[in-house]
């Protein structure tokens, strides 16, 4: 029994023996009911230490007390047996009550924090430390590591499950021993099967400041092979570390761990054995919010006008006549800042947040180009949608209603849908774009080279523009071979009768190249940055409407 158990026990003992005493006094002396109130110390007993004693204390308090107390009736003869009887019934009731809120605990505690399979604190508990230390502002020099086996569904289904757990084992052993050798506290932690993580706390002056020892020190930890069942096995063992001294004002403990794991990530995929979590890494990524932190606040930040479109415009390259728009979402959160739209819009296309987003983007855009037009400014305007909008089964008819609501002809409306996720559900996707292309509305294929889609499928299509991915226009200065895949696409495209759209132009040399192979439009930031509505207005007026190349 730990101590402080014992000592409890041992003041619980202390006051049912004094109840005993006091209660068995009084109700000799007194006379009186009083007598009832020697349940008290039989459930204390009990809910101390449990049914089975708390049943043995009640009964030789019944049988040796109880005839001593004067009862409620008259003929207390009988009582006193059937007064024992109910002592051992309340025992073994709140002995059961009192073991099942000892589970309850046990439960909370040990399930909530513990990974059962790998018997070590859980992601939970290393948040929770995480957050305590935070809140507490505690400072020094720590370290969390993240390990990840890559190969772990090879091994899992080579040798079983069993050999994460025994190569985890294995590699929690090296280093308990490493940081003692180095003086410094370590704690670990199981994230899941694949993953666990190591909290170094600097326990002597300058120990994990000996940076690149402790870095190879892990590094060598991690590509010693493991025994499993008498065979060595090779874990791929990636680490993800990332060192820091103070606790982030934000008190969120799961920063620095989500600092460790994104790590990890990029050890992996740059098959690299260990990644150190710094701003020369990772300084665009880690400025911004989190996706499942805002999602959400979607719907607020519609409302709430947080939300707003820029429009950034496409030329003809023969021309030059600034013939289109794409209007693109912008969300300026008020505290968390600028959150662009790679960050939310995948996760919100995983949800029908993604209804509220096109909604709102339809309806923004219609509003914008009925305005223009009023102003004499004569452009289509492209919207993004999503595989998952066509799969609403009222999409196209609400879109139409809105253009014929607006006066608006549906040629004044194009719509880009992005390559890559077009496969899934093709069937319905294609049935959806069909009734655009019958209503007269443009269809563009956007990020065009990035998907998978076959030559089959591009036929299947109803599409009027292929966007060429802006990965092959931005290699088009450097490779020669970005140059022979762009002709490609667009003699390609133009086979098919298809007009080809090049986008993320950024230098001259791109739009020239581009117009010499009959590219049939452009986009990008050499000619215009995607511009808020008054200033796409202004630049649309200097430029008279087309565009000359400088
Ligand atoms: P996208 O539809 O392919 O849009 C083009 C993206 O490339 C835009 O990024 C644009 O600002 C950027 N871009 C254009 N020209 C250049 C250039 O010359 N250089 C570089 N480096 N970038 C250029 P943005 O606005 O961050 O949008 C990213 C993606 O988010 C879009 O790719 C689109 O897939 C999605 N998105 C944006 N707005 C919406 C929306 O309203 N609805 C939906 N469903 N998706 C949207
Ligand atoms: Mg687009
Ligand atoms: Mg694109």
């Amino acid at each position: 029994m730990s101590e402080s158990k014992y000592s409890i026990a041992k003041v619980g003992v202390f006051i049912v023996i004094a109840q005993i005493f006091v209660f068995s006094l009084a109700s000799y002396y007194l006379e009186s009911e009083i007598a009832c109130l020697s349940l008290i110390p039989i459930v204390c007993f009990s809910f101390i230490f449990g049914e089975l004693r708390g049943l043995i204390f009640a009964t030789v308090v019944g049988l040796c007390f109880s005839p001593l107390w004067i009862d409620f009736n008259d003929d207390g003869s009988a009582w006193w047996i059937f007064r024992t009887f109910s002592y051992g019934l309340v025992a073994l009731s709140v002995g059961f009550l009192s073991r099942t809120l000892k589970y309850y605990t046990l439960f909370e505690k040990e399930i909530r924090f513990t990974d059962i399979f790998m018997e070590l604190p859980n992601k939970h508990a290393l948040c929770k430390k995480l957050t305590d230390m935070s809140k507490a502002q505690k400072s020094g020099n720590f370290a969390l590591v993240v390990v990840m086996i890559s190969n772990s569904k090879t091994l899992a289904e080579t040798f079983g499950n069993e050999v994460l757990k025994s190569i985890f084992n294995q590699f929690k052993d090296r280093c308990l021993e490493f940081a003692k050798k180095m003086s410094f506290d370590v704690e670990v932690y199981s994230l899941n099967s694949d993953k666990m993580a190591f909290f170094f706390i600097e326990n002597k002056e300058n120990a994990l400041d000996e940076r690149g020892k402790f870095e190879s020190n892990l590094i060598s930890i991690a590509k010693k092979n493991f025994l499993h069942d008498g065979f060595f096995v090779h874990g791929d063992c990636h680490l993800g570390l990332y060192r820091f001294s103070d606790f982030l004002e934000t008190n969120d403990g799961e920063l620095p761990l989500s600092y460790a794991e994104e790590a990890v990530d990029i050890a992996i995929k740059q098959m690299q054995d260990l990644v150190i979590y710094g701003p020369s890494n990772f300084s665009q990524k880690s400025k911004y919010p989190k996706a499942s932190d805002i999602l959400g606040e979607i719907d607020l930040a519609i409302r709430s006008r947080w939300m707003f479109l820029v429009y950034q415009p496409k030329i003809d390259m023969a021309t030059g006549k600034i013939s289109s728009v794409e209007a693109l979402i912008r969300w300026n959160h008020p505290v968390k800042g600028f959150v662009p739209p790679g960050l939310f819009i995948p996760q919100a296309e995983q949800s029908t947040l993604i209804e509220n987003i096109t909604d709102f983007v339809i309806r923004q855009a219609i509003l914008q180009l009925k305005l223009w037009q009023r102003s004499g400014i004569n452009v289509n305007i492209a919207i993004n949608i999503s595989t998952y909008n066509l799969l609403q089964p009222n999409f196209v008819n609400k879109v139409l209603y809105l253009l014929s609501e607006n006066k608006l002809p549906p040629e004044s409306l194009e719509i880009e849908i992005t390559e890559g996720t077009l496969i899934a559900d093709f069937q319905h996707v294609l049935d959806g774009l069909k009734r655009f292309h019958d209503a007269r509305i443009k269809i563009a294929l956007d990020d065009f080279g990035t998907g998978y889609s076959s030559l089959q499928y591009l036929q299947k299509l109803p599409i009027d523009y292929l966007k060429i991915d802006q990965s092959f226009i931005r290699n088009l200065g450097t490779g020669k071979e970005s140059k022979e895949i762009v002709k490609a696409i667009v003699d390609l495209a133009h086979s098919i009768n298809v007009k080809t759209i090049a986008e993320g132009i950024e230098t001259m040399a791109d739009y020239e190249y581009l117009n010499n192979i009959n590219c049939d439009m452009g986009q990008g930031f050499f000619m215009s940055k995607p511009l808020a509505s008054n200033a796409f207005v202004s630049w649309y007026s200097e430029n008279n409407g087309v565009y000359r190349c400088k």
